[in-house]
């Protein structure tokens, strides 16, 4: 049989309502401390920007043959097998996605290979919003900008999405000011648009492959920056500071790319 705790004099404790009252004051104490705690944290964490296409059917898709379009086929369903499945077709390289070294650089790194505290974490947002189509970034203009380990370039090209314009007039960047952001410690680069090349480039093909293909990706890429395309809804940032990033691809083994959920938030 269990003991009751006695009290010098014996028998049941005349404190112990006391004592009760007094440690349930402490537990609730206790209790609303913990939850002030995960609030502050929530509540911290007050705004989030989705930065990814959806993807549907008839998407804005890279179009020479050595790509996809997106395909979606209903498998499963509700009344019949009980469940909806699909199966979906895609490109790596559709919608907002990475391109991992492998893509441009032959045995390169691949996109499950990509270290995953690069893709997380304090990112800067450059605005050139104000950039005219077809403008080629020069190192000069970026010697006003703070470069970063992480960084996103806003040009608002949302708006041509599902236009010619969206591949043929994006700002691409030179030679020399792609080489500074990589010398500066740049590590991960996120854009609006899907390249960071000239898109009016046309190459026969027997030159594709060659240095004049794509120079700007083979930079980024040899030199293991992370090259994130396609992103959207920057117009949603009107305050440039403060803000991480979170990008995780899909983990295709071998893959030189894949379609990424981007987020922003603080
Ligand atoms: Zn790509």
């Amino acid at each position: 049989m269990k003991k009751l705790p006695l009290t010098p004099r014996g028998g049941i404790p005349r404190q112990s309502h006391h004592r009760a009252s007094h440690s349930l004051m402490l537990m609730t104490l206790h209790l609303w401390q913990v939850a002030a705690i995960f609030f502050e944290k929530v509540i911290k964490m007050k705004q989030i920007i989705d930065l990814t296409y959806g993807m549907e059917e008839g998407m804005t898709s890279y179009y020479p043959a050595w790509h996809t379009v997106f395909e979606m086929t209903q498998l499963g369903r509700h009344g019949i097998e009980g469940r909806e499945t699909r199966r979906i077709v895609c490109g790596t390289h559709t919608g907002t996605h990475i391109d991992a070294p492998l893509h441009l650089v032959k045995n390169g790194g691949t996109i499950d290979q990509l270290p995953l505290d690069k893709l997380m974490g304090e990112v800067t947002i450059v605005d050139f919003s104000h950039l005219k189509e077809c403008t080629e970034i020069t190192k000069e203009m970026l010697a006003k900008v703070k470069v970063t380990k992480r960084m996103i370039f806003k040009f608002s090209w949302t708006k041509y999405w599902c236009t010619q314009k969206f591949y043929s007039a994006v700002p691409f960047f030179s030679k020399e000011a792609a080489q500074y952001l990589v010398d500066n410690g740049m590590e991960l680069i996120a854009l609006d648009t899907p390249s960071p090349d000239d898109g009016r480039t046309k190459l026969p093909y027997e030159e594709l492959g060659s240095e004049k293909d794509s120079p700007i990706h083979k930079l980024f890429l040899r030199n293991k920056v992370i090259l994130i395309e396609y992103l959207t809804n920057l117009e949603k940032v009107k305050d440039y500071e403060g803000w991480s990033i979170a990008a995780l691809p899909l983990k295709i083994i071998g893959a030189d790319g894949a379609p990424t959920r981007v987020c922003i938030f603080k």
